[in-house]
């Protein structure tokens, strides 16, 4: 079965294809299929984005697709960044800036819990969406540490593992976050109705 993967990253894709690797899928993304469509993500949640990229390239492609969208989301601050995880400091993707307005807006606070979550649509042959989730919880550090990984990873701390995931290198976060987990539930779908 070949599938579409709404997405412009290339190391999601490949981290995807090796996730799905032992399944009769072939996996081509955006770029491969030389769609330069950005689609806007006017959502108010991970799943109405994701649902929204991966409707526009079903109803484009007219073939299977499947997109994600994720972000982090901080108790203490209702919620917060959310889908605006990308440009919460107001310039999209500077993790930088990013992380130090979040950390601005932790001072003072000792609830630290957080969480990164991933929502994926699929959208079947037929058209039906399905959605899978993964969560990684964890708590916002006190500064920044690590140089790994990238968006929120320097601020995101895992108790148990007394390390960011700045910090964990990327082999071991690959193993264990909210993408990862999210896709294991799609590769579950996916083998039980085409392994
Ligand atoms: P996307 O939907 O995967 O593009 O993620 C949106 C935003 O959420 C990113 O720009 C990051 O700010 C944040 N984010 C998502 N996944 C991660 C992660 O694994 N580590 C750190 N930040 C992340």
């Amino acid at each position: 079965m070949e599938l579409i993967f709404a997405s412009h990253n290339p190391h999601k894709l490949s981290e995807v294809r090796a996730i799905l690797s032992d399944l009769p899928v072939v996996v081509t993304d955006l770029k491969e299929i030389g769609a330069d469509s950005e689609v806007e993500e006017t959502g108010t949640t991970f799943r109405e984005n994701a649902r929204i990229k991966a409707e526009f390239f079903y109803k484009k492609f007219k073939k299977p697709v499947f997109a994600d969208d994720s972000g982090l989301i901080v108790t203490a601050l209702g919620g917060e960044p959310g889908v605006h995880s990308a440009r919460y400091a107001g310039e999209h993707g500077n993790h930088y800036k990013n992380n130090l307005y979040l950390l601005e807006k932790m001072q003072g606070i000792t609830e630290r819990d957080a969480y990164f979550l991933t929502v994926i649509c699929f959208f079947d042959n037929t058209g039906q969406a399905h959605f899978f989730e993964g969560r990684l919880n964890g708590e916002i550090a006190y500064e920044l540490k690590g140089s790994g990984g990238f968006g929120y990873d320097p601020v995101f701390y895992l108790p148990e593992y007394n390390s960011t995931l700045a910090e964990m290198g990327v082999l071991k976060k690959n193993q264990l976050s909210h993408r990862y987990l999210a896709l294991k539930e799609f590769a579950k779908y996916l083998k039980k109705e085409v392994g």
